[in-house]
């Protein structure tokens, strides 16, 4: 089945859009995803009592997601307003009467009353957003051009393949979606094994190519992008 040029939508030039960049294109995109998603919660979060009450509960965002919060433009008072929310919070937890007990069971009290009682909202929408975005990529895959593009890039981060190998369904995809990430994953190898062997001191006059960062590519690949789930 071809993708008809009619069908593709936004999310089709923002995946091809990353493919000339170096690295996962689904990190990358997911990157801007999460972007997108802070500047709507900085945007909307003084007006939406139940994201108010979400982020209290779940004392901020977790450590990954909360650093990408100075990335942004324009996020400095929302920022400031999220975490004088949560810290008044803490402060009234904290607040609370002290009962004559031993103080272990007073910190462990104190504690139950602290911890966060739900998940990072970031982490929650992260993993829907990386559904979705699969979903598109196992669609486009159909489309030649998709094909085309997606083969001359990095290829997936392999958290971003195995996400792709969850949700494929059909021979077609499942045999395009090999065919890229085994020429992607051999040329990095490949490289690094070229980087290896001209480490060592009897090679190191020839100098090094493009495998002089494959190390570092190699982190992403297997890891993911820096900041990446
Ligand atoms: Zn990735
Ligand atoms: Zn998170």
């Amino acid at each position: 089945m071809t993708q008809e040029p009619g069908t593709r939508d936004k999310l089709f030039a923002d995946i091809t859009g990353h493919c000339a960049t170096p690295g996962c294109p689904m990190c990358h995109l997911m990157h801007d995803v999460m972007h997108s998603y802070m500047d709507s919660v900085m945007n909307e979060y003084i007006l939406d009592i139940p994201a108010r009450a979400e982020m209290r509960e779940a004392r901020g965002y977790c450590k990954r997601h909360a650093w990408y919060l100075p990335e942004g433009r324009g996020r400095v008072l929302g920022i400031a307003i999220i975490h004088d929310d949560i810290l008044k919070n803490v402060l009234r937890a904290i607040d609370e009467p002290r009962e004559p007990r031993r103080v272990r069971r007073r910190a462990q009290a104190l504690l139950k009353r602290l911890r966060p009682s739900r998940e990072c909202p970031a982490c929650i929408y992260e993993r829907k957003m990386d559904e979705v975005t699969t979903r598109a990529l196992l669609k486009y895959l159909h489309d030649p051009e998709f094909a085309r593009v997606l083969s001359a890039s990095s290829g997936l981060c392999l958290r971003h393949f195995f996400n792709a190998l969850e949700f494929v369904r059909d021979d077609a995809t499942y045999d395009q979606l090999l065919a890229v990430q085994e020429r992607t994953l051999s040329t990095l190898q490949m490289e690094l094994a070229e980087f290896i062997r001209k480490s060592d001191y009897r090679f190191q006059h020839e100098g090094f190519g493009k495998e002089g960062d494959s190390w570092l590519r190699a982190i992403a690949v297997v890891s993911g992008e820096k900041g990446a789930r």
